[in-house]
């Protein structure tokens, strides 16, 4: 089957890739590349589909890092609220 869009993947020297492709994304080596983000990591280069953008070695350190502001979060909200209870009983 002859795709019907031309993959417009730029490759390192500026040239268009020009193949073929049913999809508007790409051919099928480019369109899946589109998906895939490198890694946010410095010095990293992995390729990552994950949306937090960091590849399965950093993943675990971004979570563990959302973890930390969370559990910081809740620590600053609680201190924050003592015994009062909920916010709104404290602002009426
Ligand atoms: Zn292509
Ligand atoms: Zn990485």
């Amino acid at each position: 089957m002859r795709g019907k869009f031309i993959c417009q993947h730029l490759t390192n020297v500026g040239d268009v890739c020009g193949r073929n492709s049913d999809r508007e994304e790409g051919c099928k080596i480019h369109w899946k590349r589109r998906q895939r983000a490198l890694c946010k990591q410095d010095g990293c280069r992995r390729l990552t589909a994950s949306k937090h953008e960091f590849c399965s070695l950093h993943v675990d350190k971004y979570h563990l890092k959302e973890y930390y502001h969370r559990m910081k979060q809740s620590a600053l909200k609680k201190s924050a609220l003592g015994d009062l209870g909920s916010p709104v009983k404290f602002l009426t």
